[in-house]
């Protein structure tokens, strides 16, 4: 049978917290008023997260489980359920470890059937979350609105529903740089937020590490924005200008009143020393582009299948 709604979660060794979210779904799909199934990710874990799928996808036909090939990265985990979801209504996506509260469908759902595409969970508070993380993420979306063509609400995150013309929309989106919740917000249709307290991590840790979520962080700046480009034109034209009216000054100096005008060895200098930084800089800027360009024109699939389990049987 089709059903009419599709829950994709990516699962990233989350052996830990497998079954906790295994019966808070099952309550949840017992419950409901439309016919739910899971689609289940494996993104390359090492340890019994694969196996744990096996077991439970091979004899309850509700989950649907797709095993990449390898580790390929959370956004292109949730890449790949969406290119595999059945529903005809509509999907909804949450991350394995039970911060974003499945049960939440419940309100999107009545979104969806009062003509909302899209509804997005916008946290109220964060509690295991640290200082650090609240701060970065503030601000985050903060510069994100100031740089890029599209704003992404504040503290929304993947965490979402979209119906099927909209998923269909999202699915033929090819880009390798993949911003989920930016490319959500791009695509436009019909958009709410509902708001949600995030819950504390069942159990495991964290795997998005300082690295990983300054890279993503990059990804929803340029990869939705001119303006960093636009930053080292105007910057190249302001000291273009000073140093015109410097050269004046000079020439002024000179022939007028006689002097030469030497700001010394260390004004100097500064001066090359501040230039060459902002020389490096504008390069690194480009080389963000040039390398979105790079990795898109290789033409790589976003995932592997290496194997799937539908409706009970391994394909
Ligand atoms: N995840 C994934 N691949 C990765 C990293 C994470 O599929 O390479 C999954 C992870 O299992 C979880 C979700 O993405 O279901 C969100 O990750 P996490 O909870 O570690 O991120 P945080 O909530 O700390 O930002
Ligand atoms: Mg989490």
């Amino acid at each position: 049978m089709t059903p009419q709604l599709s829950i994709v979660v990516p699962l990233y060794n989350e052996e830990a917290g497998f079954f906790a979210l295994v019966e808070r779904l099952n309550t949840l799909m017992s419950n409901f008023e439309a016919s739910i199934e899971v689609v289940f990710v494996n993104d390359g874990s090492n340890d019994a997260t694969s196996s744990l799928m096996h077991q439970l996808a091979l004899t309850d036909k509700r989950y649907q489980c797709i095993f990449l090939s390898r580790n390929f990265g959370h956004q292109f985990a949730i890449t790949a359920g969406l290119s595999c979801v059945r529903a005809t209504e509509g999907v909804m996506i949450i991350d394995g470890d039970l911060q974003d509260p499945p049960e939440l469908l419940e309100k999107f759902y009545l979104n969806y059937k009062n003509g909302i595409d899209i509804s997005y969970g916008v946290r109220l508070m964060r509690p295991d979350e640290g200082f650090f993380k609240q701060i970065t993420s503030k601000y985050f979306y903060k510069i994100q609105a100031r740089f890029s063509n599209i704003s992404i609400p504040s503290n929304s995150g993947d965490f979402c529903f979209m119906s099927k013309p909209a998923l269909d929309v999202l699915n033929k989106m090819p880009e390798e740089s993949r911003f989920i919740r930016g490319m959500r917000a791009w695509i436009g249709f019909k958009q709410a937020p509902v708001e949600f307290e995030r819950q504390e991590r069942s159990a495991g840790e964290t795997k998005y590490p300082f690295k990983k979520m300054l890279k993503f962080a990059m990804n929803g700046i340029f990869n939705f924005s001119e303006t960093p480009i636009r930053f080292i034109t105007y910057l190249g034209l302001g000291a273009t200008t000073i140093s015109i009216f410097y050269l004046g000054y000079t020439l002024y100096k000179k022939f007028y009143l006689n002097e030469i005008v030497s700001s010394g060895f260390s004004g100097l200098l500064f001066a090359i020393i501040l230039f060459s930084g902002v020389q490096l800089i504008s390069l690194g800027i480009i080389g963000e582009y040039v390398l979105r360009i790079f990795f898109q024109t290789k033409q790589r699939p976003l995932f592997i299948i290496k194997s799937r389990i539908v409706d009970g049987d391994l394909v």
